[in-house]
């Protein structure tokens, strides 16, 4: 039989044959009559407790087993002692693959703070937190890839090195083959680009979406599911340089349609990790309870990890038009009290304390908010016919088919939209926000033959891995977070 990993063997859990267990021991405790030696692999948050007779091993070999030292240990499966766990493996052999030195293995078994593993992001997949959050980063990757394929759509993969830059959606890195050492210069003295990607100026992208939008005017319904890369210089909690997009993009639906897909998704992938990472969620569950009884009563979540999640897979998202949201957000609490940073009125852009609160203080549930001011909305979203009007018949600016699908503790976790069908109007549009339309010729090419409607979104996986960990900050929930200051590993 093939090596089974831990979570392989105890699923089986053979009592009473003889078995071989590889992973790295977590912790070893010592007693007049045993030696307990707890050992993971990763493969699941629980460990195997392994058992030896104090004089069965020798003292060298005892010394080399300690917190991160790597064993082959083999033995026979019993049925434990002790409570907690049902099988425990009796020694008979012990082979350690590689020690690691006490005083200088930086993981030793306490819980160390975020900021600290952090700094050592190269081992923190060793830690129960950070294997939890993989495995669970795993699962809905998984999840995504089978609601998509369950749904007929199919994944496309667009470019990550891209000469378009129409997006907007934030600031680009450059790709370049120059010798920073010794660039080629301009006559004015100034470095030259024109040399960039074999003499093309480009970009990492910041969206699949423009091409995305040509995969579904062929193949109907497409997603794409890649990284993206954004030269965010602030420092937030929710903002990476480089983060992984999920984008489909559908032919022959509205916004309605797209607001039902995008609500449809994110409760299944959800509601996947829900059914199949039990133990993983639920050990983050119980990490963020403890977490959260260091805060204040006043500051303390209303419902636990579990509860949250499985409120949003069972709850209708709320609906409302971003006017509407206004509306609530002038008459609001913190609004009259002069309490929100940013102030609001009919054409700004929510901030995340907007959404924070329309979530979590108003509605109390997930929300899609709609119809956004063309203004402050990409140049492809379908324009409304009329402009926007509040219930005392106020009129306001013209709006965009926009949709943001906004979540408790996150805010922005998806931002989508009808696309801009009809050609004359698109052109029209860009020449507006100043883009020239011959630059994109082939985009604008889906909009001159057989143009149909079409719509699709965009969602931050991280964001959507946040929010099921119920971590706090976005660089926790990444292998290899990549922001300002942390670019080596
Ligand atoms: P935000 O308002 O939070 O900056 P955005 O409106 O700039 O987001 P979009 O261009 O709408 O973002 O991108 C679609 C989705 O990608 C967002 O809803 C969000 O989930 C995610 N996203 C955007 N920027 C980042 C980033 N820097 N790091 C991680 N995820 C991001
Ligand atoms: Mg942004
Ligand atoms: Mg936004
Ligand atoms: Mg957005």
């Amino acid at each position: 039989m093939p090596y089974q990993s831990i979570q392989q063997l105890l699923k089986t859990a053979p009592v009473g044959t003889v078995v071989t267990v590889k992973g790295w021991v977590r912790t070893k405790r010592e007693s007049k009559n045993a030696v307990f030696i707890a050992l993971n692999d990763g493969s699941t948050i629980n460990t195997i407790q392994a058992v030896a007779q104090p004089d069965q091993l020798s003292d060298d070999l005892l010394r080399l087993i300690t917190t991160g030292a790597c064993l082959s240990v083999t033995g026979e499966l019993v049925e434990s002692q002790g409570s907690g766990q049902a099988v425990e493996l009796k020694i008979s052999d012990v082979l350690v693959y590689g020690p690691a030195d006490p005083d200088k293995y930086p993981l030793q078994p306490k819980r160390h703070s975020l900021e600290f593993l952090r700094e050592i992001a190269h081992l923190r997949p060793r830690t129960n937190t950070f294997s939890a959050i993989l495995r669970v980063r795993h699962a809905l990757a998984f999840a995504v890839h089978k609601y998509f394929n369950d749904n007929g759509f199919y994944y496309l993969n667009t470019p990550i090195i891209t000469a378009s830059d129409a997006e907007g959606a934030g600031e680009m890195f450059r790709v370049t083959t120059l010798d920073a050492t010794k660039p080629p210069l301009t006559e004015e003295g100034k470095v030259d680009y024109s040399q960039d990607f074999f003499g093309r100026e480009t970009n990492l992208t910041v969206s699949g979406q423009l091409e995305g939008e040509l995969g579904a005017m062929a193949l109907g319904k497409i997603y794409t599911f890649g990284p993206t890369f954004r030269a965010e210089n602030s420092n937030t909690t929710r903002h990476l340089a480089e983060f992984w997009m999920i984008e489909p993009e559908m032919a022959f639906h509205e916004l309605e349609d797209n607001m039902a897909l995008a609500e449809d998704f994110v409760k299944t992938v959800i509601r996947y990790a829900l059914d199949n990472c039990a133990d993983d969620l639920a050990f983050l569950d119980n990490r963020l309870k403890e977490e959260e009884k260091t805060k204040k009563k006043e500051e303390q979540s209303e419902l636990s990890l579990l509860e949250k999640l499985r409120f949003v897979v069972d709850n209708e998202f709320q609906k409302l038009t971003y006017t509407d949201a206004i509306e609530i957000l002038l008459n609001s609490k913190p609004a009259k009290k002069g309490q929100f940073q940013y102030e609001v009125s009919w054409g700004v852009d929510l901030q995340s304390e907007h959404e924070r609160y329309l979530v979590e203080k108003h509605f109390k549930k997930p929300v899609i908010l709609t119809n956004y001011p063309r203004a402050i909305k990409a140049f492809y979203m379908k324009q409304d016919d009329e402009p926007a009007t509040n219930d005392r018949g106020q009129v306001f600016g013209p709006t965009v088919r926009a949709m943001d699908v906004l979540f408790p503790g996150i805010g922005e976790i998806i931002g989508g939209s009808q696309r801009e069908d009809n050609y004359d109007k698109l052109v029209a549009r860009m020449e507006e926000v100043g883009i020239e339309p011959d630059a994109l010729w082939w985009y604008l090419d889906t909009r001159r033959f057989g143009s149909a409607p079409h719509a699709g979104f965009g969602l931050g996986f991280e964001r959507l891995v946040l929010f099921v960990t119920g971590m706090g900050n976005i660089r926790d929930v990444i292998p290899f977070p990549r922001a300002p200051k942390q670019a080596e590993f």
